[in-house]
């Protein structure tokens, strides 16, 4: 249920903001007080009165939204269509009627006050590498390394535009992941796995040398599968939830086609944020959304 309330009346929006931001009671950004009073409002939004600082503040005050030139019902719009309906941003400046400029900055700013997922595996764990093409398109233009990173051949690499991403499916929690890094190395296998709640976590991988050193340490029980001979699956060892969600990756990038690498955090990041709202009635969306933002 699209919540379209919060998006045509702004006292609905400051409403939806003060129910996440206050869940536990009204703080002061300053100081961390609770000892706050009402004070009047700014526009749509209430104010408040600290009482240990002497400071007021607002609704928005030192978050995202605060000092922006769009409204806030106009930043759920965009937050909420880019990630439930993953649309463009040159979409959403035609449905909002602002710059290109404008709205990539609030979505980006959006996406980069994300957090990483915090990955508690129970397994067994599948692991799996894509390389995504992502140059710096938008900052260098025209330079020789965005062409050299798309002729690259075999593994990609940060350096070469082809920056490696991690998709991690628990089949214990039934949880995805995905989590772009610099290198695909033992040492990025190693943190990706780092936070698991069996002594011993059985971990799915393809035939990728990266992972081999797990299989010499007690912490992790190794099971892989060999693409290059064909093998695609033995019993449960695969990686085929990787795959698919590697595939849902790319299909999330592509309206945003030429994130460059260094931004390809937050677009991973929003991304995670669309699974875990996925299946959420509008209005819980938002507020997911909201709060994962603040
Ligand atoms: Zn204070």
């Amino acid at each position: 249920m699209f919540p379209i309330r919060r998006f045509v009346s702004e006292s609905a929006a400051a409403n939806l903001l003060q129910q996440v931001r206050w869940r536990d009671g009204v703080e002061c950004p300053r100081c961390r007080s609770d000892l706050t009073v009402r004070n009047g409002s700014y526009r749509e939004y209430q104010r408040y009165l600290c009482k240990n600082c002497g400071r007021t503040f607002n609704d928005k005050t030192g978050t995202i939204f605060a000092h922006s030139k769009l409204s806030l019902k106009e930043w759920y719009f965009t937050i909420y269509v880019f990630l439930r309906f993953n649309t463009s941003i040159r979409q959403i400046e035609a449905e909002l009627d602002l710059s290109y400029r404008t709205v990539r900055r609030r979505v980006e700013r959006f996406a980069r006050s994300l957090d990483a997922p915090s990955m508690t595996l129970s397994g067994p764990v599948e692991i799996d590498e894509v390389y995504v093409s992502a140059g710096l398109k938008g900052r260098e233009r025209d330079q020789e390394s965005r062409s050299r990173g798309l002729s690259t051949r075999g593994r990609g690499s940060y350096d070469g535009d082809k920056p490696p991403v991690f998709t991690l499916v628990d089949r214990g929690s039934d949880e995805r992941y995905v989590v772009p890094a610099k290198s695909a190395e033992e040492s990025t296998v190693r943190l990706l796995l780092g936070n698991r709640t069996q002594e011993s976590l059985t971990v799915y991988t393809d035939g990728f040398r990266a992972y081999d050193p797990l299989e010499d340490d007690d912490a992790f029980t190794r099971e892989y599968v060999v693409h290059g001979d064909g093998e695609y699956a033995d019993g449960d060892v695969h990686v085929n939830g990787c795959e698919s969600h590697a595939s849902l990756t790319r299909r999330w990038l592509s309206p945003h086609r030429g994130v460059s690498k260094d931004k390809l955090t937050p677009y991973l990041r929003a991304f995670q944020l669309r699974c875990e709202l996925y299946r959420k009635p509008g209005d819980e969306a938002l507020k997911h959304a909201l709060d994962a933002a603040l």
